[in-house]
Formats: C-alpha cells, structure tokens, sequence
C-alpha cells in the first residue's frame, strides 16, 4: 500500500470512527439519563424529558440537532442540558483519538469498547455517585472477549506480556489494592470512605483490558489526579472536608492516560 493511499485512508477512517463515535455517544446519553433511574434503555424510544415527546430522526443528530435547536426542545421550548451535546462530543473523540493512537488494530477495537462502557460510568458516578453493575458487567464480558483473543489468537500488546494469565494478574492487583484500601476505610469511617465498592468493582474490567503494569499505572495516575483536585478545590474552598468527591471520573481519566501512553511513560520511568 503506498503512503498516499495509506493517509488518505487513514483520513476516511479517522471521519468515520469520529462520526460513529458520535452517534454512540447519543446512545450513551440515553444510559445516562435512564441507567440510574433502573429505566430500559432499549424501550421506549428516546423522548423529551420534560414533554415526553417522542423525539423525531431530526430531533437526534448528534450535537447538529442542539445547535440548530438552540439547546432547546423543538416541542416544549424546555431547555436541553449542553451535556448530551458533550457527552456525544467526548464520546467521538476518544474514538478519534484511540484509532489515531492504535490504527486500525485490536487494540483500537478493544480500548474503544471499554472506554464506551467507561464514559457513562463516569458520567452516572459524578451524577449520583453510583457505579451500576450492568455497565461494570459489560466491560467484564468485553474484556472476556479480549482474554480469548489473548489465548487462542496472539498475545495482546497492552498487557506486555504473553503469559496466558497476564489479564487476570491485572485484575487481582488493581482490585485488589483498592479492595484493602476500602476495606481500611471501612473499617475506619464504619461506612464508605474515601474509596467505595463501586471503585474496585470499576477495576474488574480495567484490569481485564490493560494487564497488571498498565492496571497499576491507572490506578496511581487516578490517585494522583485525584489528590492534586481535591487540594486544588480544598484550598479555593469550593468542597470542604466533610464533601465526597467521585473517585471513578479520576479511574478513568488515569485509565485512559495509562491506555494510550502507560507503555512510554513505564519504558520512560525503568530507564531512568
Ligand atoms: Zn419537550
């Protein structure tokens, strides 16, 4: 294949994963708003939660449809919550971002799945400070999925490592770290600390799709992440000490930072 036809390729593909992106990240919006109120998310279709209108193929182009509505719905003049626009947004663009990172290749395929599971979970975490089972689930049953490619096809890249249980190692670890760390806060605080099951549960699927060395630099990025914002919103006052702030949102930014470039910063950290 020459380079030009490879670009040009590389452009097509790049347009389509964001678009597609998008579009699933119109259906994320649905599990969002619908997963925490235990509401299907297959029926009905999608409707105007302030009309309940059924919302019309016009009505459901991803951030298109907000922009030329100005934000409101068309039936009831309600304002729209600039988040679907965002969560579609952010969704498209991990998309980009991990096919410009991984090319057309497993580990695109695999990270794009877990960070579509991972996007609502951190959306419904900070929300309502829940992690739901059945997104954790499908994560495990993705990475599952990858576990098999591990073993019957070739090992998977991200877990820097061939042995057939690497993914699983992965899985004890992380968990497991943050399982004695909720543990000790329970047994401290006599209820959720600082660390919630929801946490650990969150690093079953984690785990699964990064190997062991990837799983534990996500988890001491999210650690990081999250101990420089609290300080920040400690010191400007906008929590106070008593305040619970999500742990999962900072899982899953340090996940996606351990996901695209935990191979270089490691390979980076060992040579020094
Ligand atoms: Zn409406």
């Amino acid at each position: 294949m020459g380079s030009h036809l490879a670009v040009e390729w590389q452009v097509f593909f790049g347009v389509f994963v964001f678009i597609f992106g998008l579009c699933v990240g119109s259906f994320l919006n649905v599990c969002i708003y619908r997963i925490p109120l235990e509401k299907s998310i297959a029926f009905p279709p999608s409707c105007c939660p302030g009309c309940g209108t059924r919302l019309k193929p016009l009505d459901l182009i991803p951030v298109i449809s907000y922009i030329f509505l100005g934000g409101k719905c068309r039936y009831c003049q309600k304002k729209i919550s600039i988040k679907y626009p965002l969560v579609e947004l952010l969704t498209g663009i991990t998309w980009l971002f991990i096919f410009l990172r991984y090319g057309l290749s497993i580990e695109t395929l695999a990270l794009i799945f877990l960070f579509t599971v991972l996007i609502p979970i951190l959306f419904i975490d900070l929300e309502h400070m829940i992690i739901p089972d059945g997104l954790v689930l499908t994560g495990l049953i993705g990475g599952a999925a990858l576990f098999i490619y591990h073993i019957a096809v070739k090992p998977f890249s991200l877990y820097q490592s061939s042995l057939w249980y690497a993914p699983l190692i992965g899985v004890v670890s992380a968990s497991g770290i943050l399982l004695v760390v909720a543990l000790i806060g329970l047994a401290i605080y006599k209820n959720d600390g600082a660390m919630g099951m929801g946490d650990v549960k969150l690093f079953l699927p984690i785990g699964l799709f990064l190997g062991w060395k990837l799983a534990l630099l996500s988890l001491f990025m999210s650690v990081m992440l999250g101990g420089i914002l609290s300080i920040i919103l400690l010191l400007f006052k906008v929590v106070d000490r008593k305040s619970a702030i999500p742990f999962g949102p900072f899982i899953i930014l340090g996940t996606f930072i351990a996901a695209n470039y935990g191979i270089q910063i490691l390979n980076w950290y060992f040579s020094l």
